[in-house]
């Protein structure tokens, strides 16, 4: 039996995640599941699958768990704290790791998990676009198997040579083609993205997915925060990563090789394939997913983004060239000024202006250590909090 964890089980793809492993209960072992503060959904979860561990970030919502898990009379044992996520993510029981944590919270555990030479499922993209190149030393140091769980870098790691692993120069590559759903305001005029609410950039055409990647994919955001993770998962450059919208959401990625091939990988939307392949490999496992029916789809339509309507997706490949702790400044940047849109105190196109301002004021540098991405993370969500107002409290994980 393979032991497993999910944080951040509580969210989208922690839930997708345990409805792939409830589907193979002669393979998997569900040792620890852990969030932030949700904690009826925890309690559930808790209840179906049994674990040794349920951790939760937030101490009161961990004491209250705890009630529950005594009351219901089962052995689990209730952890309570940000370091039970890293205490968790390293347990000896525990084979494969699911980083579904959303944000720069997830960035210790996810360090964590690497260090310990997990099987590291990383949806968690953060993280490595705050500290690529340590999670990927750690990741070389450690032996840790590093699976991308994003739709479009699990599609680009299946379009190359088997033996290819994360943070590897994948042989006779031209280019890699990131593909972008466009998002709900994909053909909006930039005066009607002006009045975006909440709502509408929650609304996405082809996903469902948490709140703080679902307006991340509004903005474009989540595009130029994939490129970062593409360059660091597939040891390319910024200039060897195209970006494609394909509303459609069928074809997830494609790699082009120098003899002209191109290979994509295509599938519903639905992030159980992903996931399923990231628990399966090298096998496949049965997904739940329902299969692609090309006949009815009919086409595949693609075009180029527009960074003059979609600054952030700008922002992010200046980041991306730019390297060192610019993608650090711009992913914090932009969490505080997600958060700080979501609780309506700020208009959906200053997102991007709060990134550029903060960009602009920021003493960059390089990476040297995890101390140095903390403070930069940090700084940045200062600098962040006071163009939103000053009332920010750059507080990590806040997309309620
Ligand atoms: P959700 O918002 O749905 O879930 C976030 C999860 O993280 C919840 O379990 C939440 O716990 C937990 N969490 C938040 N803050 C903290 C914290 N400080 N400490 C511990 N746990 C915390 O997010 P998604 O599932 O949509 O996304 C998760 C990650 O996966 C993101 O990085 C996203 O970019 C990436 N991703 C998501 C995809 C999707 O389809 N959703 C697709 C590709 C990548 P609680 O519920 O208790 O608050």
């Amino acid at each position: 039996m393979i032991g497993v964890a999910v944080l951040g089980s509580t969210g989208s793809v922690g839930v997708n995640t345990l409805d792939v492993v409830a589907r193979h209960p002669e393979r998997f072992r569900v040792v620890a599941l852990a969030a932030q503060r949700n904690v009826a959904r925890l309690a559930e979860q808790v209840l179906k699958f049994r674990p040794e561990y349920a951790a939760l970030a937030d101490p009161g919502a961990a004491r209250e768990l705890a009630g529950h898990i005594t009351a219901a009379g089962l052995p689990t044992r209730v952890l309570a704290g940000a370091g039970a996520l890293e205490e968790i993510a390293q347990l000896s029981q525990v084979d494969y790791v699911m980083a579904a944590i959303v944000g720069a919270a997830g960035l210790r555990s996810t360090l964590a998990a690497a260090r310990a030479g997990k099987r590291l499922m990383l949806a968690n993209k953060e993280s490595l676009v705050m500290a690529g190149p340590l999670l990927m030393a750690a990741v070389r140091q450690s032996g840790a198997l590093l699976l991308p769980i994003d739709s479009e870098h699990n599609a680009i790691f299946q379009c190359l040579p088997h033996a290819t692993r994360a943070g590897d120069t994948p042989p006779g590559v031209r280019r890699v083609l990131l593909t972008a759903s466009g998002g709900p305001f994909f053909d909006w005029p930039s005066e009607r993205i002006a009045a975006a609410t909440p709502e509408q950039a929650c609304a996405h055409p082809t996903w469902v997915m948490g709140r703080k990647i679902s307006v991340d994919s509004a903005s474009l955001m989540n595009k130029g925060l994939e490129l970062i993770e593409a360059c660091f998962l597939f040891a390319l450059t910024p200039e060897h990563v195209d970006i494609l919208v394909h509303r459609q959401s069928i074809v997830h990625s494609l790699v082009e090789y120098v003899d002209g091939s191109v290979l994509a990988q295509l599938s519903s939307p639905d992030m159980r394939t992903p996931i399923a392949h990231a628990l399966g490999w090298p096998e496949r496992l049965d997904a739940g997913v329902s299969f692609l029916d090309l006949i009815r789809a009919a086409r595949l339509d693609f075009c180029a983004p527009d960074t003059g309507r979609f600054r952030c997706l700008a922002l992010a490949q200046a980041a991306a060239r730019a390297g060192g702790l610019h993608p650090v400044f711009l992913n914090a940047a932009n969490e505080v000024a997600v958060a700080a849109f979501l609780a309506g105190r700020l208009n959906f196109p200053d997102i991007a202006t709060v990134i550029e301002s903060v960009i602009t004021k920021a003493a960059m540098g390089a990476i040297r250590s995890l101390d140095d991405v903390l403070q930069a993370d940090g700084e940045a969500r200062r600098l962040a909090g006071e163009c939103c107002g000053g009332n920010e409290s750059g507080a990590q994980g806040a997309y309620a």
